[in-house]
Parts: structure tokens; C-alpha cells; sequence
């Protein structure tokens, strides 16, 4: 297997572009197709002030080491979920990387600063941990990134297909209204971006091992319950059969069939009574959240 550009040996096949690259034309595509995807959908600009939300797996860090790369201001936020082991090891990664580099980080953790970790509050409100944990990202990441032009997030090809495998199955067509690598700021929310949309999961890993980033390699012990990772299994089934399906899949919908989906009635929004940020009814997810696991641990007697 020989390079695409310099013909020598090949470190990585990319089999749905037809192509095979040594380690540095590897990483010199990658790049272009991050750049590609921050020019095509106009995400951002050398000026913009960027916050992205770090994990400390292989695509959020791998997105760091490109964009700051490439010139661009970006700062990170980490939130500290309290998974055990899982979160202390993901915490130590970032603040390393962060530190070598010398980029800006916040920790925002959440057992200090809202008083409550995930299990802690999947087990008093008897939600699933990743239920949990997706609505205090959204809610935690958009309310650091006030003061910044723009909100980043690692999300990839596999990720922005699975969801929307998952949106066009139980045809909620709200959710197709809002599947764009591209969210517009709007009254509260910050814009919000997903620049690895072009990038498969894959492909983040083999950049940051091909950079020397050391990134999470174990999965959160919460994954079990993750819906998401169940269709990613059956779309890289797909995958192995027919290279380049994913990305069919998610680019035909973004360039052909997305925008009938934009006239989907969007929910009206109002300040949440308790913290000030958007929701749509008088107080939002977040801080009922909050309210039951406080509850909850009144009636324990913590
Ligand atoms: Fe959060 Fe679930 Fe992902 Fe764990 S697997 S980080 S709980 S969304
Ligand atoms: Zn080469
Ligand atoms: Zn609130």
C-alpha cells in the first residue's frame, strides 16, 4: 500500500476516498478536510474567539491540536462528570495537553459547582447516566462559552450519522430541523459548531496516536445505556460493506433533504426562572435536574 501523494509507505487506507497516505500526507488531509468544513459552512474566522468542549478522547484533542494548528484562538472547557477512574484519568489528559501547550483551559466541575455528579444525579432522577450527562453538557458547555464568538464541539462523521440514523428512524423531524454542522446563535445560545462532521472516528484515532497525543482510550463505564454507540455498531457494519455510506448518508441529507426540515416549528423560548438561560417551559431540564437531586438528597438525609 503506497502514499496517494509521495507513493512512499502507506501508515493508513482510507477506503471510502479510495486512498491510502503516509503519516505526514495523513495528517496534511486531515487538516484540509477540517479547513474545508470551516470554509464550506462558514463556521468561523481568524478573529472569532472559539471555546471548545474537551473530553480528553481522541477527537476533541486531536481537533485542539489542528485549529490551534491552523492558526486559530481556541481555549478549552473541560467538565469534570465525576465517573470515577474514567473521569480522573480523561481530567489528567487534558490538563497535561493543555499545560504542554500552554492553551487556555476551564474545569468546570460539576459536583463543586452544581452540586451534583452524573451517577449522582441519574440515580435521583432515575434517568439514564448519558441522558444525564447530554443535557448538562449542552446546558454547562453553552452558559462557559458566554463572552466567546463561538461554541466547538469534536463531534464526527460517526457521530452526526448515528444521530441522524437514529432521527430519521423515529422520524423526529424536530431534531432533523436542528442536525446541521452549523447551529446560529440564537437569543441565549451561542453559535455552535462541529468542524470534524467530514472526519470518521477512525481517522481522529490515527491522528493523534500519528501526533503523539495521548488521549482516553477506555470508554466511559456509563456506555452501556449509550443508544448512539448501539447504531454506530450497525453503521460501521454497513460501512465495511460499502466504503463511504456514512458520508453519503449524512451529506445527502445536508445538501438535499435538510432543508425540508427547516420550517419545523421551532419551540418558542423563554428565560428559565431559576438560572436566566433558554428553555421552553418555566424552568429548564438543568435546573430541574438540580431541584430533584436536591430533593433527593434531602430525603436520604445527606
Ligand atoms: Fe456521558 Fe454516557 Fe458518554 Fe459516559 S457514555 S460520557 S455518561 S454520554
Ligand atoms: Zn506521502
Ligand atoms: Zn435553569
Amino acid at each position: 500500500m503506497r502514499c496517494r501523494v509521495c507513493r512512499q509507505r502507506a501508515v493508513i487506507e482510507l477506503r471510502r476516498h479510495n486512498a491510502a497516505f503516509c503519516r505526514d500526507h495523513f495528517i496534511t488531509h486531515l487538516r484540509r478536510q477540517v479547513e474545508r468544513t470551516i470554509a464550506d459552512f462558514e463556521m468561523f474566522g481568524p478573529e472569532d474567539r472559539l471555546l471548545l468542549g474537551v473530553s480528553g478522547g481522541k477527537d476533541s484533542l486531536a481537533l485542539w491540536d489542528i485549529l490551534t494548528d491552523l492558526g486559530y484562538r481556541v481555549d478549552g472547557v473541560y467538565l469534570e462528570l465525576g465517573i470515577d477512574e474514567y473521569s480522573a484519568e480523561s481530567r489528567k489528559l487534558v490538563e497535561e495537553f493543555a499545560h504542554r501547550r500552554s492553551l487556555g483551559l476551564r474545569v468546570i466541575d460539576l459536583a463543586e459547582e452544581v452540586g451534583f455528579s452524573v451517577p449522582e444525579a441519574a440515580r435521583s432522577t432515575r434517568r439514564s447516566p448519558c441522558s444525564v450527562c447530554g443535557s448538562s453538557k449542552r446546558y454547562l458547555l453553552n452558559q462557559a462559552a458566554a463572552g466567546y464568538d463561538v461554541l466547538v464541539t469534536g463531534h464526527n462523521l460517526d457521530d452526526e450519522s448515528a444521530t441522524l440514523f437514529s432521527n430519521v428512524a423515529t422520524w423526529n423531524t424536530e431534531y432533523l430541523g436542528r442536525q446541521a454542522p452549523v447551529l446560529p446563535a440564537a437569543a441565549g445560545f451561542v453559535k455552535k459548531v462541529k468542524p470534524l462532521v467530514r472526519v470518521a472516528e477512525r481517522e481522529t484515532a490515527a491522528y493523534a496516536v500519528l501526533r503523539g497525543i495521548a488521549y482516553e482510550v477506555e470508554e466511559c463505564p456509563m456506555v452501556a445505556g449509550n443508544t448512539l454507540n448501539r447504531t454506530k455498531r450497525w453503521l460501521n457494519l454497513l460501512e465495511e460493506q460499502s466504503p463511504g455510506i456514512k458520508q453519503q448518508f449524512l451529506f445527502g441529507f445536508l445538501e438535499r433533504a435538510a432543508v425540508r426540515f427547516d420550517d419545523e416549528e421551532k419551540p418558542r423560548l423563554i428565560a428559565c426562572g431559576e438560572c436566566g438561560q433558554p428553555t421552553t417551559g418555566d424552568i429548564c431540564a438543568f435546573c430541574r435536574t438540580r431541584r430533584r437531586v436536591r430533593a433527593g438528597g434531602e430525603e436520604w438525609g445527606r
